[in-house]
């Protein structure tokens, strides 16, 4: 029948996009473990052809091998993450979170970080506030968000994370930074797997560009939303959404 021959047709086409995808992602994932790896391969070459008999040189590709090592290991860590939460295999464990502490924790590990930055850490969830949430996972899409307002915010700046319950019943969380923003280009790609405002400038800073995919997935997973809020020019500001305790 002509229907059917159709739903065949868009079905293919579906696939296609898919499978461009998948190649994509491949892609990537080959090129960005391979950056690092061919930094720890020409250190390693460095110290065998003589590097290794001067002190200094020794000591310098010694720490470009470990640094290396490092993304690579925070590279396959989050590349896996995000395999389990595509697949459905990341178990939530949720209970009742109380965000103010939930919130306090993230800031604590992010405050030698952003004292070496000049950068106040400013804690605006009201007590009370409660989200039935993973609080492992919650931590992660905390850290990573806090950690990129840190880090793309202004130097000397100000990172704010409020909280406030919806009229819904939902829980809106925000981590708000004073630095550069976000154009509304990049804005509507920047959970994208990969993406990167500024390519050279996110791997000095350490990143993967994965951090926000993962923001994402988890928010998602947990039945919420994500979305971000900038003005170019006076900063950014993160959102994501998670169910209230009740529900
Ligand atoms: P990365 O590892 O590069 O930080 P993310 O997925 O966390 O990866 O972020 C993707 C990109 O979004 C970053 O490379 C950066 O260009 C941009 N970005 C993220 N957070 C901010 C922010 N608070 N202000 C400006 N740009 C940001």
């Amino acid at each position: 029948a002509p229907g059917g021959a159709v739903l065949v047709f868009h079905d293919v086409t579906r696939l296609r996009e898919l499978e461009g995808l998948r190649q994509d992602f491949v892609a990537n994932v080959s090129h960005e473990l391979r950056t690092p790896l061919s930094l720890v391969k020409s250190a390693a070459e460095t110290l065998l052809d003589g590097g290794k008999d001067d002190p200094a040189a020794l000591t310098r590709f010694l720490e470009i091998i470990d640094k290396n090592a490092n993304r690579l290991t925070l590279l396959i860590d989050d590349l896996l993450l995000l395999a389990q939460l595509d697949s459905g295999r990341v178990e939530l464990h949720l209970e009742p979170v109380v965000l103010r502490a939930a919130v306090q924790d993230a800031l604590d590990d992010f405050a030698a970080k952003a004292g070496a930055r000049g950068v106040t850490l400013e804690h605006e969830v009201p007590a009370g506030l409660v989200a039935r949430a993973d609080v492992n996972r919650l931590q992660q899409v905390l850290a990573n968000l806090v950690d990129n307002a840190i880090k793309y915010g202004a130097a000397n700046g100000r990172v704010a994370v409020r909280g406030r319950a919806l009229a819904d019943g939902r829980v809106e969380m925000s981590v708000r930074d004073d630095g550069p923003g976000i154009s509304p280009e990049a804005a509507a790609r920047v959970f994208e797997r990969f993406y990167r405002v500024d390519k050279a400038r996110s791997r000095e800073l350490g990143g993967t560009g994965l951090g926000l995919a993962i923001v994402k997935n988890v928010v998602q997973a947990h039945g919420g939303e994500v979305r971000v809020e900038s003005t170019p020019g006076a900063g950014a500001e993160f959102f994501f959404t998670l169910p209230a305790a009740g529900s």
